[in-house]
């Protein structure tokens, strides 16, 4: 069962959801050829603490990890799709990076992610950027009352099947409010009209992840968090909160 928000709370949580949009920014203003992984979350650390948030990624240990997580983004590289650790790695011309992260602030959570090429970027990986903003921007549209989350799922599926994408399977966005992961999941792929109903005071994650050579399949890698592609392709990830609300989706962590 959900939790369903008032206005106020949705009003909190976009409070929430603008340190993350911020965090994001910065990191992406600070990301070029040269830039460590390490540099760039302590980028986003730096926002965090200004705003007088603090990190659900910092020291999260879910069911599957060997570890907490040891940093307040997940910076995913090249044929890592999302949960990348940040290291010492220094970005190189072409790189195809994925940026998540998150803020708890007034006892709400914020949670969003961001795609980009850095240097000159592959014409490959632009496209693959763009589809996975356009598979967000359709899965957001149909968040929407009396729509099923079935509906959201069918909205950024097609957009990526249609570009000839493979979806990480087993994974996907998730409810949000005052923890990070919330009920219920949000799949990438599903049938309309299908699952959970919507109704106003939802508030939900929405994450594409695609994998440029179609392909669905993935493995952990061995630090044990980063999940990679199995054929080696690239990804991309893009995610915002969203609150379902009378007026249409209610995007929180909007940039
Ligand atoms: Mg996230
Ligand atoms: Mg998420």
């Amino acid at each position: 069962m959900m939790e369903l928000k008032t206005d106020a709370s949705i009003d909190a949580m976009y409070e929430a959801g603008q340190v993350v949009a911020r965090a994001l920014t910065a990191v992406r203003e600070a990301a070029g050829v040269g830039v460590s992984l390490l540099e760039l979350d302590e980028v986003a650390h730096d926002v965090l603490r200004a705003a007088g948030a603090s990190s659900p990624f910092l020291g999260y240990r879910p069911h599957f990890a060997p570890t907490p997580f040891p940093a307040v983004i997940c910076a995913s590289v090249n044929d890592a799709i999302v949960h990348g650790i940040p290291t010492r790695y220094r970005l190189r011309d072409g790189d195809l990076v994925s940026i998540d992260c998150g803020a708890q602030l007034g006892g709400w959570a914020g949670d969003s992610a961001i795609s980009f090429t850095v240097g000159r970027a592959r014409p490959a990986d632009v496209r693959l950027v763009e589809t996975a903003e356009r598979a967000l921007a359709a899965g957001i549209a149909a968040a929407v009352p009396e729509n099923r989350v079935g509906d959201i799922a069918h909205a950024i599926g097609t957009v990526c099947r249609t570009a000839g994408y493979g979806i990480m399977e087993d994974y996907g966005g998730h409810g949000i409010g005052r923890r990070m992961h919330e009920d219920p999941p949000i799949p990438n792929e599903g049938r309309p009209g299908r699952g959970l109903r919507l109704r106003p005071g939802m508030v939900i994650a929405i994450e594409p992840m695609l994998i440029a050579s179609g392909r669905d399949d993935y493995h952990v890698a061995p630090d044990g968090w980063t999940l990679k592609t199995n054929d080696g392709s690239r990804a991309a990830h893009t995610e915002h909160t969203v609150a379902i609300t009378e007026d249409g989706p209610r995007i929180l962590t909007e940039r």
